[in-house]
């Protein structure tokens, strides 16, 4: 674990590049509480190079390059991860010192064990897969575009992946709401039974919150102090008094004290090449902050990343963990003081 300088120092260092890639925005699922409007699909050939050729122009002075696929559902654009990715395998042959790390956050209907294994192979070893409680509550929301439910194949995905001998970290997030609260009793205890001594599996409870989705004013959030009361139960019962491991919210890792959004050397590529800085805010005026050029030059407006990266000058917790908050204050304090 880094010391809280080192983590700073980090954000800022040239020698690291995070890289969030949304290889589609489009998704095969409608589930009632999300917050994208699949308005853009599929990341354009030029757009590909640009990220490939980034990737080779920065390889030789880094130490690191970390790439979370995200959408829309990523597995709907499985060549770009592809290719992508044979370009980072071919980058690391040459560069023997640079690590790379990637991650997924999928809904895992296209992840099928021969899927997994050639990801897995590629280097993308961790996931993030999310439930909305035992089939009866994830099918009332998570649902397909048809409106079908999709747990019994989500479930038997990832029930394949503990055949695989490989390394890897998959983190169930499950979505808690007032609604299928006292079900994930029981469902936490399924996945116990199923996954409990397999390390390569961890659980992370996700209050559902609402993030600016079409459905958000009838989403069932907690809100009464019975349910704050019965979340920690449920924690407990999850993870017993161990404090849960830190869980990036969307895209990949990041560390537990920095959101990526903060950090200088971490862009979210969008599939139309706009440069943004949060998963979450997606369509916030403030949030694209550049462009990515086919060539891999990279074009940013320093006076709109920088509101984001305000918690690395002032040090505070909050908008380090999560620079969104406060953002338009941020922002309308630098409009008084231009
Ligand atoms: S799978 Fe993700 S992107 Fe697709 S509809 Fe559900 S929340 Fe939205």
């Amino acid at each position: 674990m880094l010391a809280p300088d080192e983590v700073l120092v980090r954000a800022l260092s040239n020698r690291h590049l995070e890289l969030t890639l949304m290889p589609t925005e489009a998704c095969n699922f409608r589930c009632t509480y999300c917050y994208e409007d699949f308005a853009l699909g599929r990341m354009s050939p030029g757009v590909v190079r640009g990220i490939k050729n980034l990737m080779t122009a920065r390889a030789p002075g880094l130490d690191s390059l970390s790439v979370a696929w995200f959408g829309g559902e990523p597995l709907l654009a499985l060549d770009v991860v592809r290719d992508v990715h044979e370009h980072v395998r071919a980058l690391t042959r040459t560069h023997p010192s640079l690590i790379a790390q990637a991650s997924m956050t999928t809904n895992a209907w296209k992840l099928d064990a021969a899927v997994f294994d050639e990801l897995v192979g590629l280097g993308v070893d961790e996931y993030q897969i999310s439930f909305d409680g035992p089939e009866e509550m994830h099918d009332r929301k998570r649902k397909r575009m048809d409106g079908k439910g999709t747990f019994a194949r989500i479930w038997r995905n990832v029930l394949a992946m503990r055949n695989s001998p490989r390394e890897f970290h998959v983190i169930l997030r499950i979505h808690v709401d007032s609604e299928n609260l006292e079900s994930l009793f029981g469902f936490v205890d399924r996945i116990k039974a199923e996954f409990g001594t397999d390390r390569r599996f961890s659980i992370f409870l996700k209050k559902l919150m609402r993030y600016g989705g079409a459905n958000d004013g009838e989403l069932p959030i907690l809100r009464t102090e019975e349910d704050a009361r019965r979340f920690d139960d449920l924690q407990r019962h999850a993870h017993g008094d161990t404090e849960p491991e830190h869980v990036r919210g969307a895209g990949g890792t990041s560390s537990p004290r920095i959101c990526y959004a903060a950090k200088g050397n971490s862009h979210v590529v969008r599939s139309d090449g706009r440069l943004c800085k949060c998963t979450v805010a997606l369509d916030h005026p403030a949030n694209t902050v550049g462009r990515l050029h086919e060539d891999g030059t990279v074009e940013i407006d320093g006076s709109r990343a920088r509101p984001w990266m305000r918690g690395i000058f002032s040090g505070i917790t909050a908008e380090l963990l999560c620079p969104l908050v406060g953002l338009d204050d941020a922002l309308a304090g630098d409009r008084k003081s231009a």
